[in-house]
């Protein structure tokens, strides 16, 4: 969402396993979820992590590909492991689906840590000038948590910084915490990165973060995780508009 326009541009593709083992919903007896912090863990110690995110990419662009369709023009952001840097594969899936789902690649945006991005550097930076020289767009998540080096950032070909939401959450009433994220804008805007807020919860927050000029937030207060076909009607009951339908990247 864009604090200064209040336009959603772009949604985070978050993984959930309806499980048969929990509880269903009371209300609509759906399978109780099962939430990210149980299996992803597993999924990378097990290299399952490697087919589960080719079919959370393809299930993104298939519903950003169907939501264009549908005249609701939105980009997607999909969260990378370590693992799927090792996937020389990877590169020509996104491709594919990106050319069968009718999605733009500048729509597509993979979300690495500073972990991630750091560990295996050279590593990152070959698989990333392929996924980026598509036209594929590439963010750091959970930026400020990890280590970083701004020089081996500056040659990433990344172009949107994330701030940890642990910073943003805090930052209405902890000065640190709002020097922190003021200065990540600011960092991250010299760079020529866009930055987004993540862990956005309350009004005042957002309205700092617009007043900081920040370019995207995101979190509870502008809505909670769904499934894909509650986003529309979610999306008329709300305050928040989209942009008019285009074949361009969203901003
Ligand atoms: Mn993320």
């Amino acid at each position: 969402m864009e604090p200064r326009t209040r336009r959603l541009a772009w949604v985070e593709a978050l993984v959930r396993w309806p499980h048969p083992d929990l509880t269903p919903h009371p209300a609509t007896g759906a399978p109780g979820l099962l939430p990210p912090d149980e299996f992803i863990p597993l999924a990378e110690q097990t290299g399952l992590i490697g087919p589960l995110t080719r079919w959370v990419l393809d299930a993104a662009l298939r519903q950003v590909g169907a939501w264009e369709r549908a005249g609701l023009s939105l980009g997607v952001e999909v969260n990378l492991s370590a693992w799927d840097l090792h996937d020389p594969g990877l590169p020509a899936a996104i491709a594919e689906w990106l050319a069968a789902h009718g999605v733009a690649p500048a729509r597509l945006r993979l979300e690495l840590t500073e972990g991630t991005l750091m560990a295996d550097a050279a590593r990152s930076l070959a698989v990333l000038s392929r996924i980026a020289a598509m036209g594929v767009r590439l963010a750091v998540d959970d930026f400020g948590t990890g280590y970083s080096s701004l020089a081996y950032l500056k040659r990433l070909p990344v172009d949107e910084l994330k701030i940890d939401k642990s910073f943003d959450s805090a930052m209405a009433t902890d000065a640190a915490d709002a020097a922190i994220v003021a200065s990540t804008i600011g960092l991250g805007h010299s760079l020529g990165l866009r930055v987004t807020a993540e862990g956005v919860e309350d009004h005042a927050t957002w309205e700092r973060l617009a007043a900081l000029g920040c370019d995207l937030a995101q979190g509870y207060y502008i809505g909670r995780p769904l499934p894909p076909d509650e986003l529309g009607p979610w999306l008329d009951a709300s305050p928040w508009t989209v942009a008019p339908s285009s074949l361009g990247a969203p901003p």
